[in-house]
């Protein structure tokens, strides 16, 4: 089963994007993922292709319309296979993190939905029982860059799409924690010494500077992951 993403957009010239690059690009040249676009403008039924229409209860901005979003849904589905998961991107969704990154990874394929202008008509994500998922505490114009890097960070976790697993195990949030300090040569740069330890050979000492290092980073900048570390250890 090869990992399918159906990518449902006004914007399918964005894709494949980024991911058209570095090892996610490779993968996908090399068959180990497949990407492909709806173009929900061909799935509005009048004469000037609308896509979108004013908010009831009104405020500013248009809103996507549901029946034209269905249509495009339908046809994602019919692109691939139909238990595929189906998100929204959205401001209001589940914040992205790597442990959703690695269950969408165990999947067939994802279908995303990319909003637009002040986003999707709500019954239409209802009726699909789509996750709204988000990718962070801000507002971006459109659907079309989350979707591009929660399928990064989840195609990168595929089978034979990273080069060296091991370097997977001590990343960023793998263990719970942030990474440590990454170091390569030469030496001394700009009279900057690398720490010592890494150049001791001893791969028990590098493994406990490197434990501790990462757990200071994750102290001092990230509470919230430290307090979840701390619970998970006790
Ligand atoms: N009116 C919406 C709100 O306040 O929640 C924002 C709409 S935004 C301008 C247009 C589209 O961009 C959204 O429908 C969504 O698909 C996408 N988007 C914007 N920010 C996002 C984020 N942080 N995570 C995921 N998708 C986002």
């Amino acid at each position: 089963m090869t990992f399918h993403a159906t990518i449902v957009t006004l914007f399918p010239e964005m894709f494949p994007g980024s991911l058209g690059g570095s090892l996610t690009g490779k993968a996908l040249d090399d068959g180990k993922w497949q990407l492909d676009t709806v173009q929900i403008r061909n799935y509005a039924l009048d004469k000037h292709h609308t896509v979108d229409d004013t908010p009831y209860g009104g405020g500013a901005g248009m809103v996507m319309k549901a029946d034209v979003v269905d249509r495009a849904l339908v046809a994602a589905q019919e692109k691939g296979l139909p238990d595929r998961k189906m998100i929204y991107l959205s401001p209001r969704g589940r914040p992205f993190c790597q442990a959703m990154a690695h269950d969408y990874a165990q999947t067939s394929g994802l279908i995303l939905l990319c909003g637009r202008y002040e986003g999707v008509d709500h019954r239409v994500i209802e009726d699909w029982s789509m996750e709204e998922v988000s990718i962070g505490d801000y507002v971006l114009t459109g659907g079309e860059l989350p979707a591009q890097i929660l399928l990064d960070a989840t195609v990168r976790l595929l089978p034979d799409v990273l080069g060296n697993k091991n370097s997977l195990e001590n990343e960023s949030f793998e263990l719970g924690i942030l990474e440590y300090p990454q170091y390569t040569k030469p030496q001394n740069w700009k009279n900057k010494i690398v720490p010592g330890v890494l150049l001791s050979g001893d791969h028990q000492k590098i493994a406990e500077w490197r434990q501790e290092e990462a757990e200071r980073i994750t102290r001092e900048r990230r509470p919230d992951l430290w307090q979840a570390f701390l619970k998970t250890r006790t």
